[in-house]
């Protein structure tokens, strides 16, 4: 069965125009143009990603993300217009899976759909095989540790509500201790991106991991930031 993707735009020659793209790629599209159907649609379709504009007609992409978060497990491509609303869209209050700033190509938007679908049935995929119990189920660095078998991080024992994304970044910064990792390393293996992208995403996911697993996200001892561009997790 094709994938199928719900496209959320209220300017009729760029909704058309991914629409086209993404039809002719071989996916099921549905294209609206305000919030309130963008959610009618999507609880009908239970699609596979939203590609979401922010500025919208009726309920803006924000208000329509943060409803969908909660009821679906739809991947989110939002579209931004503006530099100071990528915070938002990555960040916890939105959670978007991934974000093209305007103007952007065909072809990036095509590349990004379909690295993050693929991750969609990646992760179903592992989700879907039973779990076997292993010796290394949990990573454990002082009073931090990460049980891989439950996907579950505690701090002092107490379990940490933790972003699907903010999970996958910090396992993979506890899988390279003592490393020195690039933005764009981190970018590449944890988002799986087609392409060098913009890093500005592994800041605001450290930044965020940061006020949740340092003593003083301010002064940090666990994700230090190496200067020359890049992090390394000292456990
Ligand atoms: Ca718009």
């Amino acid at each position: 069965m094709p994938e199928s993707i719900l496209i959320v735009e209220d300017e009729p020659a760029l909704q058309d125009t991914l629409a086209y793209n993404l039809k002719k790629e071989g996916y099921t599209v549905e294209a609206v143009g305000d919030g309130r159907t963008a959610l009618e649609s999507a609880r009908k379709l239970k699609p596979d990603l939203i590609v979401l504009d922010i500025m919208l007609p009726e309920m803006d992409g924000f208000e329509v993300a943060r409803i969908l978060r909660k009821e679906m497990t739809s991947a989110i491509l939002m579209l931004t217009a503006r530099d100071d609303e990528i915070d938002r869209v990555v960040g916890l209050e939105v959670g978007a899976d991934d974000y093209l700033t305007k103007p952007f190509s065909m072809r990036e938007l095509v590349a990004r759909v379909k690295s993050q679908l693929r991750r969609t049935r990646q992760l179903r995929e592992e989700l879907g095989k039973p779990t076997e119990p292993t010796a290394h189920e949990t990573l454990t660095f002082g009073d931090l540790s990460i049980n891989l078998t439950r996907r579950e991080v505690t701090l002092r024992g107490d379990v940490l509500a933790m972003k699907p994304k903010e999970y996958e970044l910090l396992l993979f910064f506890a899988e390279h201790k003592s490393q020195m990792l690039s933005r764009e390393f981190i970018l590449e293996r944890v988002w799986g991106w087609d392409y060098i992208g913009d890093s500005r995403t592994v800041d605001v996911h450290v930044r965020w991991l940061r006020q949740k697993i340092e003593s003083d996200a301010a002064n940090p001892v666990r994700i230090v930031t190496v200067r020359g561009g890049g992090y390394r997790f000292e456990g």
